[in-house]
């Protein structure tokens, strides 16, 4: 048996919805007047499914994609048929594996020179690596952090013919709040920096989706590089409104597996910390923390039939038990995240619910949850 027919025995899943990312990079590049970019899509797309994400993409026109791994960037590389698509690696990478960025064409982030004259020790005879240079001026994971460091990264890799300047950038850590004095110090080291090099613009970047929502006037937006608002979410919410209408591109459904009727004064799942006040319809769905439905998500609502119930007692390993208006049949679809009626439940909601960002909840949905595709 195919490993999508295994997964679909059991009744949750996600469903991805590709026109919206094709949709959002499209709007995303029309407000910033960006000519190229470089979409995110580490940890799976962010949860959405890497390869389909990129091939959707791909078709409307987007040829460079940026990952966190060397095992992502192989995945990618070697999953699509495309040969004119660039691939960066955003994280720090460790220099013994030159060999195989190169042999697969990753363009690894670098910060220091120690990682050139270790990677370079590491290549293959006529190997050659595109690297991207990272720029630290405030985000503090990795980069150059003085106009001097960047002076000589940039020198050694002009001088080398075993490595050549894919690119330059920096991170922004207050793009999506009000923190605009952190903001314009890290934007304003990035330029004098770059300038005083003379590394030309063509190979800047520097947008992360909040500054593509909240700054773009703001900072060079001819390459951006965005996660988060490909997939349709606001990454500054609730702070923070999206200026711009963005389609949110992943739904979360289950299906009732069994319904009964508590007592009052019955309990349900661990910790009895649940119980009825009077005699009340509930189920129980296949889906739980080992899902990535969050342990903290008990309490939260859910959708059935345009309806809002109620996640009751707490979220275990496999399963939830959630509140029912009346008695509904086995296998009444439920919408955990996304759309049912005229109500909705967007994963800012279900993030500020769980006291964390929608990115964690995302790329928190497990392998065991299948990806589908409508078309
Ligand atoms: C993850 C990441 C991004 C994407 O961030 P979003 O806020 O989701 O757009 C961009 N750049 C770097 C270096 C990253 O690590």
């Amino acid at each position: 048996m195919r490993q999508e027919e295994r997964l679909r025995l059991r009744p949750t899943w996600l469903e991805i919805d590709l026109s919206a990312i094709q949709a959002n990079a499209q709007a995303i590049m029309q407000a910033t007047s960006a000519r190229r970019l470089i979409a995110v899509v580490k940890a799976n797309a962010y949860g959405h499914g890497a390869l389909r994400v990129v091939q959707s993409l791909y078709d409307i026109g987007v040829k460079d994609f940026a990952v966190a791994t060397v095992g992502e960037g192989i995945e990618l590389r070697q999953g699509l048929a495309a040969t004119d698509v660039k691939i960066n690696l955003l994280g720090v990478q460790p220099a013994e594996h030159a060999d195989v960025m190169a042999q697969y064409h990753l363009q690894p982030a670098v910060g220091d020179l120690e990682w050139l004259e270790a990677a370079k020790s590491h290549l293959n005879p006529g190997q050659v690596l595109g690297v991207q240079l990272a720029v630290d001026t405030g985000m503090g994971r990795m980069g150059a952090g003085s106009l001097l460091e960047l002076q000589r990264l940039y020198s050694y890799i002009e001088a080398d013919a075993s490595f050549y300047l894919a690119g330059v950038f920096t991170h922004f850590a207050t793009a999506d709040d009000l923190n605009q004095d952190y903001y314009d110090n890290q934007y304003q080291k990035f330029m004098s920096w770059v300038q005083e090099v003379g590394i030309p613009e063509e190979y800047w970047h520097l947008a992360n989706s909040g500054s593509t929502l909240w700054h773009a006037q703001q900072i060079p937006t001819q390459t951006i590089r965005v996660g988060s608002v490909l997939y349709g979410y606001n990454p500054g919410a609730p702070l923070l409104t999206s200026p711009i209408e963005l389609k949110p591109a992943a739904s979360l459904y289950s299906k009732i597996g069994a319904v009964h009727q508590l007592q009052a004064g019955q309990s349900v799942s661990y910790g009895a910390t649940y119980q009825a006040e009077h005699p009340q319809w509930v189920a129980t769905l296949p889906i739980g923390y080992a899902d990535g439905y969050n342990r903290r998500l008990g309490g939260m609502n859910v959708l059935v039939n345009g309806q809002v119930e109620q996640v009751i007692g707490r979220v275990t390993m496999d399963q939830i038990i959630i509140t029912l208006h009346q008695k509904e049949p086995v296998g009444t679809p439920v919408v955990l995240l996304g759309q049912s009626g005229q109500k909705q439940i967007t994963i800012e909601t279900l993030a500020d619910y769980a006291e964390t960002i929608p990115h964690e909840l995302l790329t928190e949905f497990s392998a065991r949850v299948p990806r589908c595709y409508p078309s």
